[in-house]
């Protein structure tokens, strides 16, 4: 199944789809990190978008479908796909609808991640990733220790548009552009609300539940 994970900055949709990637054989497409690796590699395409990044606003969407396309019509991952910062707007809707038309595949389920603006702060502001293994940790919710992380500690890295100023900024996208995605999928019955206020693994239990359901459903 294809999921799309829903949610303002510091919901913590990358850890969830993290988890969902081990538990069901499932592959993130986070197209932040795509877009943060484009400019770890200081392609074309990285030095366009370091600008709008670094200040929180969205790339334009037609960089975003070209990138999209190639995992999408990529067959390994058909239909197992967790979509996470994707879609941003009502037209990268539009495109997905395309896209997932043109390749025969389908949206299962769409989790939307409920947190309050306070705690988003508190998470983005603790959060560290780190640049060799790729985990994300959290100094006040999640931090890294002997038991959770093996690398060195100087792999630790805060991304660039993880400051207050910035968090601002995106935060504002988000309810501009992103927040009325939500209104055109309420009538579909794949919207799925979820608590994400609660400890990581409390939230991810409640995704459990629902993902267990749909696939039972669609193995009947
Ligand atoms: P994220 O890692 O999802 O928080 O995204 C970080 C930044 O990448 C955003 O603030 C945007 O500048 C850009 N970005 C990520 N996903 C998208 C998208 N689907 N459409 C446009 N811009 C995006």
């Amino acid at each position: 199944m294809n999921i799309i994970l829903f949610g303002p900055p510091g919901a913590g949709k990358g850890t969830q789809a993290d988890n969902l990637v081990k538990d069901y054989n499932l592959f993130k497409v986070s197209t932040g990190d795509l877009l943060r690796d484009e400019i770890k590699k200081k392609t074309s395409i990285g030095n366009k978008i370091k600008s709008p990044l670094e200040k929180g606003s969205l790339v334009s969407d037609e960089l975003i479908n070209n990138l999209l396309e190639k995992v999408v019509s990529n067959k390994t991952y058909s239909n197992r796909l967790i979509f996470d910062g994707y879609p941003r707007n009502l037209n990268q809707v539009k495109d997905l609808e395309n896209l997932t038309k043109k390749y025969d595949q389908k949206i299962s389920c769409i989790l939307s991640l409920n947190v309050d603006l306070s705690i988003i702060i508190k998470r983005i502001l603790g959060r560290k990733v780190c640049s060799n293994c790729d985990q994300t940790f959290n100094d006040f919710f999640n931090p890294p220790n002997l038991s959770n992380h093996t690398c060195d500690s100087k792999f630790l890295q805060k991304r660039t548009d993880d400051n207050e100023e910035t968090i601002k900024n995106r935060f504002a996208t988000y309810e501009k552009e992103t927040l009325p995605i939500l209104n055109y999928y309420s009538d579909q019955k794949i919207l799925h609300q979820i608590d994400g206020m609660k400890e990581i693994s409390q939230i991810y239990g409640q995704i459990r539940g629902i993902i267990d359901s749909i696939e039972a459903w669609l193995s009947k």
